[in-house]
């Protein structure tokens, strides 16, 4: 599989991307950072998207996308996600309000969306990849997946606060090369991650005691863009990497 990394924060500034993963060139996890880093002979090989959840960095570039997508692709892109952020994208995002009804554009035979939902908690097919999906914690339904394809698995956790059954998920999973783990905000606003359903450094910290790591790469994303600097050095005495903008992996 190859990884890389459009946007590894929780938001935007000048530097900072809003979170959005490309693998193998067609599947995006999240996508916070479509339109604003791929061109368009890139952005029209995306056939998947893999939604966390519905919070606005995640889906930002969605309504984006499917206006530059029209009339530019021979079969639907297929949006993924949980029951629940499928309806919000629904109401809230695709009203024919807000943005076009792009599931129904140019038409509904053959639109530029699809959108595909499934139960927090099963496991899909996903374009080739093989889709764990797993409940974490987080004000709306939000969750982590375990991605498999040819022989190569990577994990992402969502945005989540403390979990168990994420970790428990992990630790059966018989070789992870790359774990995409939350850290959000800095220790001095623990109170705000925990309402929030977000990592601190703390945090962290002691959620990772309960993973059985055997060789695991740690990759940390969604950081706030405001407290870049300030995680960074809240994490430095930890093994794990902070993800930076464009960087790819290959495993
Ligand atoms: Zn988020
Ligand atoms: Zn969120």
């Amino acid at each position: 599989m190859k990884l890389k990394v459009l946007g590894p924060h929780g938001g935007e500034l000048p530097g900072c991307r809003s979170t959005c993963f490309l693998v193998d060139g067609r599947l995006s996890l999240d996508a916070g950072s479509l339109t604003s880093t791929l061109p368009l002979d890139e952005l029209v090989k995306v056939d998947d998207i893999l939604l966390t959840h519905s919070h606005f960095d995640h889906v930002k570039d969605l309504p984006l996308m499917a206006d530059v997508l029209v009339g530019r692709r021979d079969k639907p892109v297929t949006v993924h996600s949980n029951t629940e952020c499928i309806a919000t994208l629904k109401k809230n995002l695709f009203n024919n309000v807000l943005w076009p009804d792009f599931t129904a554009i140019p038409t509904r035979r053959d639109p530029v969306f699809k959108l595909k939902a499934f139960k927090a908690g099963a496991t899909v097919k996903v374009g080739a990849y093989q889709v764990k999906s797993v409940p974490v914690t987080h004000p709306v339904e939000s969750c982590g997946f375990v991605i498999s394809h040819g022989g190569s698995t990577l994990a992402i956790s969502g945005d989540t606060g403390p979990t168990e059954r994420f970790w428990k998920v992990l630790n059966g999973v018989k070789e992870l090369e790359v774990l995409l783990l939350e850290c959000s905000f800095p220790n001095e606003l623990q109170e705000l991650a925990d309402i929030s359903g977000h990592f601190t450094p703390r945090t962290l910290e002691q959620e990772l005691e309960k993973f059985d790591r055997r060789g695991c790469e740690v990759l940390l994303y969604h950081l706030k863009p405001a407290f870049v600097e300030q995680l960074k050095r809240e994490v430095r005495h930890l093994p794990v990497h902070v993800l930076e903008l464009d960087e790819e992996y290959e495993f």
